[in-house]
């Protein structure tokens, strides 16, 4: 779908530009979107918002850091409008790396809360990261808080992934900014020594090896579990049997909870179609398919999504830290963890 723009790029400039003139008539038509996200519902979004506003959507979808680098690259010349991705931490990069546009728009601010927005990007979901845990080896009253990961009495029973991953690196980000740099070194310290294993795949295999014993707690982003809840098979259905799920901090700061968003590129080549596509993501239609379709919820407050295992999850107190600030601490949390060995 990109093939045209793809080959406007070895031509001359004076080409480029009239090539750009040419196509200015129909400048509105079209918009041009990198995503991270690949889910079925996201079609019924696009073809939603193609019908209200005529405007067509070519997507390139790709992995969140490989957008990043591919949009960077592209420079001046790139054709995408919008980047979508998950991680506050991520947008904030794409922010810090000046790959951004500054969007005002009164729908956006009057609907995306202000902790879920930055001036040039929004989050249009949200997920938390939940303490999963073996209901035949743990108390459900050891394992309340993340502090509680830390605890020696869990010794050899935490498994997680990557210290690395950005789920990780966000809620490390959270903590420092909550309980300051060397308090949170203590944590980071005590999780590891508790590890049943040394880190290894994703939030869904560290679910599958506390339900099968290898482990007895670990952490996972609520739509991972979600979907298991949500699963016909019959070995996703025996390791939900096993498992406990509790919202972290609840006496305390609240359950850490992580976004996915988007915004406007700054060398985006229709501007006014991508705040429109902002702004329709923030509508009651698109927030229902855009948080549904991932087991999320909808960054709009007023917006209820019918999910049965997100129904099933009930409520919890979130962590009302603005998702911006986590990039503040990211690098911290990184040397951090690097420092006490979690990998
Ligand atoms: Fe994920």
């Amino acid at each position: 779908m990109f093939s045209n723009f793809v080959c406007f790029r070895p031509f001359p400039a004076i080409f480029l530009s009239l090539a750009l003139a040419a196509s200015a008539s129909a400048e509105e038509k079209v918009l041009n979107l990198y995503s991270a996200r690949h889910y079925q519902t996201d079609e019924a979004l696009y073809t939603g918002f193609t019908k209200q506003t005529g405007i067509k959507i070519n997507r390139i979808e790709g992995k969140e850091d490989e957008l990043l680098e591919r949009i960077k690259n592209e420079g001046a010349n790139s054709p995408a409008d919008i980047l979508v991705t998950v991680d506050a931490a991520r947008l904030a990069d794409a922010h810090e790396m000046g790959l951004f546009a500054p969007v005002k728009s009164k729908i956006l601010e009057a609907r995306i809360p202000a902790n879920l927005r930055a001036e040039d990007w929004f989050s249009f979901s949200t997920r938390a990261r939940v303490i999963v845990y073996a209901k035949d080896s743990i108390k459900v009253g050891d394992v309340q808080n993340y502090a509680d990961l830390a605890d020696p009495r869990l010794k050899g029973m935490v498994c997680t992934r990557s210290g690395s991953h950005p789920y990780n690196l966000s809620l490390m980000a959270a903590i420092i900014a909550h309980q300051g740099e060397a308090r949170a070194e203590e944590w980071a310290r005590g999780v590891v020594a508790n590890f049943a294993r040394a880190p290894k795949g994703g939030d869904t295999d560290q679910i599958k090896a506390v339900a099968a014993g290898e482990c007895g707690v670990t952490i996972s982003n609520t739509y991972y579990v979600a979907r298991l809840m949500r699963s016909d098979k019959a070995e996703d259905k025996k390791v939900m049997d096993k498992v406990g799920i509790v919202w972290p901090d609840q006496k305390g700061y609240g359950t850490h909870i992580n976004v996915s968003g988007g915004g406007m590129l700054k060398y985006a080549p229709h501007k006014e179609a991508a705040v429109k596509f902002l702004e329709y993501l923030a509508s009651d239609e698109a927030q229902r398919y855009f948080a549904d379709g991932n087991n999320e919820w909808p960054a709009v407050a007023s917006v209820k999504v019918a999910n049965p295992a997100l129904d099933k999850l009930g409520r919890f107190k979130t962590d009302a830290l603005p998702v911006g600030s986590l990039a503040m601490y990211r690098s911290k949390a990184q040397i951090i963890f690097d420092r006490v060995g979690y990998r």
